[in-house]
């Protein structure tokens, strides 16, 4: 069946996903504040929208994929925001990563005029979407969620039902955390081995067949040149920035001091990737993290 989707926020990651879209046959409406991204959808076969209400206008679903909570809050609320015009009943999944706080108040503000709205952080980098096999976490309502499903299915391969409103957040963050914790501990072994003359490659085959291996030295090793088209084999260009890693510990921040959790690891690989983004690092990849811990001679 196809459908019309208004999709907004076609960065690193709206943008291959909206592609999805159009390759499983539905109609986009596209908007984005850089009218470069709007060019390479429309290219691809989707309506360019001159604003985000333009997009949602007559869309059957409404996809938002923006960087952070505020720009999230700032599209969707106030007298001027996107809820005041779109339709009632609409289905609208918000895909960005950002605090549960925040997405429960746009869920709720959506749910007062009548907007089915899920949050749905993925997970699975750029890659991931390119692919179309990101790991979609959502909270909201299981009947909703069925409703977005076939959608889902057009972009990712994982679909896991977390909770109520803000459930999926929750969910992304603490997975968010530990991979920040877990990237720093292996550039933190990695560069250990090789201070002991170790070679980086060797280590890692070690490591990757004994009780400390982990999706970094699975699929996404530190150490440039030990894996091929991996970040870090590319000058850490492309995949997940440093300061988006940085946003989400800083979102695990702020959800551990709202519960009274205890996040010493989480605080710790915070401030590591504050050190490192202010060390100029911000735009490199996540595990450009390893430079805190070794320079090339
Ligand atoms: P990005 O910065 O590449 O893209 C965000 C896009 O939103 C930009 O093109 C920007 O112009 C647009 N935008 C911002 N405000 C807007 C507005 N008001 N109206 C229309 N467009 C607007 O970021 P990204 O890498 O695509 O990440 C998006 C979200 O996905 C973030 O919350 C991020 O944490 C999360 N995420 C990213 C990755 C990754 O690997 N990049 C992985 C998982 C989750």
């Amino acid at each position: 069946m196809s459908s019309t989707i208004g999709f907004i926020g076609l960065g690193h990651m709206g943008g291959p996903m909206a592609q999805n879209l159009l390759k499983a046959g539905h109609r986009l409406q596209v908007f984005d504040l850089v009218p470069e991204a709007i060019q390479s959808l429309v290219q691809a076969g989707a309506a360019a929208a001159a604003s985000a209400a333009e997009a949602a206008k007559g869309a059957d679903l409404v996809i938002t994929m923006l960087p952070a909570s505020r720009h999230v809050e700032g599209l969707y609320l106030g007298s001027e925001g996107l809820l005041a015009s779109i339709a009632e009943g609409t289905l609208v999944l918000e895909c960005s990563t950002i605090a549960p706080e925040s997405a429960r108040k746009v869920s709720a503000a959506a749910s007062r005029r009548g907007i089915r709205m899920l949050d749905a952080p993925v997970s699975g980098g750029t890659g991931g979407a390119v692919a179309g096999t990101l790991t979609f976490i959502v909270g909201g309502s299981a009947a909703d969620l069925e409703s977005a499903r076939p959608y889902l299915e057009a972009m990712g391969k994982n679909i896991f039902h977390a909770g109520g409103a803000g459930a999926g957040q929750v969910a992304k963050i603490c997975n968010n955390m530990l991979l920040g914790i877990l990237m720093a501990g292996t550039s933190e072994a990695l560069a250990l081995g090789v201070a002991n003359g170790l070679d980086p490659k060797t280590l890692s085959d070690i490591i990757a067949k004994s009780s400390g291996r982990n999706w970094a030295t699975e699929l996404y090793n530190p150490w440039p040149g030990v894996m091929e088209n991996v970040p870090s084999s590319k000058d850490y260009a492309g995949g997940f920035g440093v300061d988006l890693m940085l946003k989400d510990l800083g979102l695990a921040a702020e959800a551990s001091m709202h519960a009274r959790a205890t996040t010493p690891l989480g605080e710790l690989a915070r401030n590591l990737y504050a050190l490192h983004s202010t060390q100029g690092h911000g735009k490199l990849d996540f595990s450009s993290i390893l430079k805190l811990y070794h320079q090339p001679r």
